[in-house]
């Protein structure tokens, strides 16, 4: 299964171990849960192989033989897993360096630094702090369940305003109840 997680790491963000060896001849990011050639051994990232494979089924984009997909050593695979890797998100301020087998995790759950869009104002506010964002962003709007208006949360929709109330208001004065 291709998981759509896919990381692009560049090569400057491994902190401890550099080398051409971990690099992916398509991509040229640290290799991504690799696959490789039974003919001509090179691993190449998962998601990378599956696009080529499209564009050409049953070749080898590198040595253009028949390709027969193979596992990685295992020996190569626990090299992989010795890299320690920056957050995606360092930018934004996290810090965080981790294990290649712990960075989908850390990126896709646990990492608080994500950059995300604000429902109401599309300001962009790191993931743990947008929660308190958005209760206090005057932009993200409510409706009411009553006559449906649209409205801003920081605004008040009490019963005069309501447009549901408002209506039967006017109905009873228009048809007023028999006496
Ligand atoms: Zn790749
Ligand atoms: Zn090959
Ligand atoms: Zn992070
Ligand atoms: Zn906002
Ligand atoms: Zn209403």
């Amino acid at each position: 299964m291709n998981s759509t997680y896919s990381p692009s790491i560049s090569e400057e963000r491994v902190k401890n171990r550099r080398s051409d060896a971990f690099l992916c001849p398509i991509c040229h990011n640290i290799l991504w849960k690799p696959q490789q050639c039974s003919k001509c051994q090179q691993p190449i990232c998962e998601n990378c192989i599956a696009t080529c494979l499209r564009h050409n089924p049953g070749v080898c984009p590198m040595c253009r033989l028949p390709y027969q997909e193979q596992r990685c050593m295992p020996q190569f695979y626990n090299f992989l897993c010795e890299l320690q890797i920056e957050c995606c998100n360092r930018s934004s301020g996290c810090n965080q360096i981790l294990f290649y087998e712990q960075l989908e995790q850390h990126e896709t759950q646990e990492c608080g630094y994500e950059i995300k869009e604000c429902r109401g104002c599309k300001e962009k506010v790191i993931k743990q702090e947008l929660i308190k964002h958005e209760k206090g962003c005057e932009f993200i709007k409510k409706t009411c369940r009553n006559c449906r208006m649209i409205y801003g949360q920081k605004q008040k929709h009490e019963l005069l305003d309501c447009l549901t109330y408002k209506q039967e208001v006017l109905e009873k004065l228009i048809n007023p109840p028999p006496e």
